[in-house]
This record gives structure tokens, sequence and C-alpha cells, in this order.
């Protein structure tokens, strides 16, 4: 595992000729619209101490992230799955993340104060049916903890892993999309073996939240996880009302997902117990 940084720096157009010459940048990389440009060095990157010069009395900002290699992929017992496909927005959408949530979530369990939700009620909603292309696999936006898959994907790969699913609607129509189907996962009573100092207690339900960017490997499940090929695990992570859950696969998920090419994923290795 290696910190990745990012850096966002205000420049003109005309200043761009020393980050072009470390090779942090092309020309066409520069933003007009905001003035500056972004790139992303690995801790150990030989360029650090001569692009802390070119920064010095400039205006910039940081960002980390954890970085993995195959080998810690693949190294790893464990590991929480994210999408790059954000396939549009749950729908109904009208009035922001509330609308659908109405809906989609028994009433009963959402937190006011942390938008922590109760149990599914009904199908999710699409506004239209999935363009998939060669891709297997999304999530939706403002939606971290919940996956769907392509029907005969799921029939040839998760069925036999015991994972049930559910229909999910066109919104217009109400009809059943046949071509996606969303993972019902099983949801299990243990999660990470977080630092507690380090969580935030919702004062209204009273449960602890993380910080969701989490730089290095997220800590050791404390439970049994063997017989869960997929799972979601019982920690909070988000910030205002955005509160979610981590979706874990098994490292023989992750061999199957990496033989079968699926695209669009991303992998957070869990530290082995
Ligand atoms: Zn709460």
């Amino acid at each position: 595992m290696k910190v990745k940084r990012q850096y966002s720096v205000k420049l003109e157009r005309s200043e761009l000729q020393p980050f072009m010459d470390l090779a942090l940048v092309r020309e066409k990389d520069y933003l007009e619209f905001s003035r500056s440009i972004v790139f992303h060095l690995l801790e150990d990157d030989e360029r650090i101490p001569a692009v802390l010069r070119l920064l010095d009395g400039r205006k910039y900002g940081t960002y980390d992230t954890a970085a993995f290699s195959d080998e810690d992929l693949e190294a790893a017992d464990h590991l929480a799955l994210g999408f790059s496909w954000l396939n549009g927005y749950p729908q109904p959408d009208g009035d922001g993340a509330s609308d659908y949530q109405r809906i989609t979530y028994d009433p009963e369990g959402l937190c006011e104060g942390c938008g922590i939700y109760g149990k599914q009620i009904t199908p999710f909603r699409l506004r239209l049916p999935p363009k998939w292309g060669r891709r297997k696999m999304f999530s939706l936006n403002w939606i971290f903890d919940e996956m769907f898959v392509e029907t005969s994907y799921y029939e040839a790969r998760f069925r036999p892993l015991g994972l049930e699913a559910r229909d999910v609607v066109h919104h217009k129509s109400g009809d059943i999309i046949p071509t996606v189907k969303q993972i019902d996962l099983p949801d299990v009573d243990f999660g990470f073996q977080m630092d507690t100092s380090k969580g935030e207690i919702c004062k209204v339900c009273g449960t602890p939240r993380y910080h969701p960017n989490v730089v290095d490997y997220l800590p050791p499940l404390n439970g049994d996880a063997s017989t869960y090929p997929v799972f979601r695990a019982n920690t909070y992570f988000g910030d205002g009302m955005n509160s979610f859950r981590k979706i874990v696969i098994s490292s023989d998920v992750f061999s199957m997902l990496k033989d079968d090419k699926v695209r669009a994923l991303y992998f957070h290795p869990i530290k082995n117990a």
C-alpha cells in the first residue's frame, strides 16, 4: 500500500511549462474554467522534492487516498467493493435523495440526524434500462451500498453463490427491467475493528460513523465472514445526511470478477484478521 496524493494547483496557462517538464501534466490537462491543474504522485515518487519547490508560494490543495498493488489485493481475504459506473440517479429524484428514499425504504428506519435508512420495502426505480455495453455491474449516484448486476451475469455467477436478487423497475412505465437485478445483500451483525475514538456519534440515533476516506487498509473484520461470499458490513461511513456501509467480497469473489474481467469496479483490501 502506498499513499497517493492528489495535488490541485492554481496557475496560469503560461506557467505550465515547469510542470510539463516534470511530466506531471500535458498541455491539454490545463483546466481553463478553474485555472488550475490536477496531478497525482505516489508517496515514494522521486519528483516530490522538485514538485514542492515548484509549489512554494502557490495556492494548492492536496487529497490523499490509498493505492494498492495487485499483490496487495490478491493477498487480502476480504475486500470492499466500489463502483466507478454510477448509472444515473434512483427515481424519483425531483427533490433530491429524500424523494427516492421515501418510497424505497421503510420510513420508520430513517434517521433525521445522519440519514441512516431502514429496510428496503420497494424495488429501485431507474429512469432508463441500463446500457450495459461490455459492463456487468453498477451502482447509482447517492448510493454506496447496493449493487446492480446484469441479469445473465447474476444467474451465471452470483445466484450459484446463494445470493438472492430483487427486481428493478423502469420508473415511467412501472415495468420490471428484465436485464438487471439488484443483489439482495446479506446484512451481517459485524463490521470493521474501527478506532472508536475516531468515530462521530449521531446525536439523534446514537450510531457511530466514520470518515469515508480511509487512507490505509480497511481495519480487520470483527466477525466470522467465512460463510458469506458477499455481504454488507455493519459499520457506517459518511458525513452530513449521507451514511452508508461497505459491500464486502471474499477473495474468491474478487478472483471471479478479475477472471471475468468485470469493468468499472474498484477494490479496497481489508487487513486480514
Ligand atoms: Zn442517526
